[in-house]
């Protein structure tokens, strides 16, 4: 992607800005634009998905930072270490039984590993379960939470063994 296309989806997907605007801004014809919109398609669609969990609760952090973090990171939980991909094999297998799964459960959720730190810090952030994130609430901290999470990742592997 060049430079160009990047700043483009910034002021197009993120900023939101017209198309009028954007036309000033980097200097070129609506035309260039409506090409743009249409080869990057793929990438507008994934930055969408993260804008709309950053404007959740990130926005003091500055959405490309958020955006690097929450591309980068690894998938799992921090506390037990489960995947979405065991989640959803364990769902599928009957190995999951908590009647909340409409709204929460088959993904990751984000967590502050020191709850009662404000959101801009991507070094509190972190992906947890819903089970993780449920039982360490705001009352423990990461690290008190630590060996509970470790036993909730063994509850998981010996159920994944059973499948
Ligand atoms: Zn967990």
């Amino acid at each position: 992607m060049t430079e160009k296309e990047k700043e483009f989806l910034d002021l197009a997907v993120i900023k939101q800005l017209k198309y009028t605007e954007i036309e000033k801004i980097l200097g070129v014809e609506g035309s260039q634009l409506t090409q743009w919109w249409e080869d990057l398609k793929v990438e507008r669609k994934k930055l969408s998905k993260i804008r709309k969990i950053w404007r959740k609760k990130f926005t003091a952090i500055d959405f490309w930072d958020f955006n690097k973090w929450y591309t980068e990171t690894k998938r799992k939980c921090f506390y037990c270490n489960i995947t979405e991909p065991e989640i959803d094999k364990l769902i599928k297998k009957g190995q999951i039984i908590t009647k909340r799964l409409t709204t929460r459960g088959r993904s990751l959720e984000l967590e502050r590993k020191r709850a009662n730190e404000p959101y801009d810090n991507l070094n509190n952030l972190t992906f947890s379960c819903y089970w993780c994130n449920n039982a360490k609430s705001d009352e423990f901290t990461a690290d008190e939470f630590s060996n509970i999470g470790k036993q909730i990742g063994e509850i998981w592997q010996k159920r994944l063994n059973t499948l």
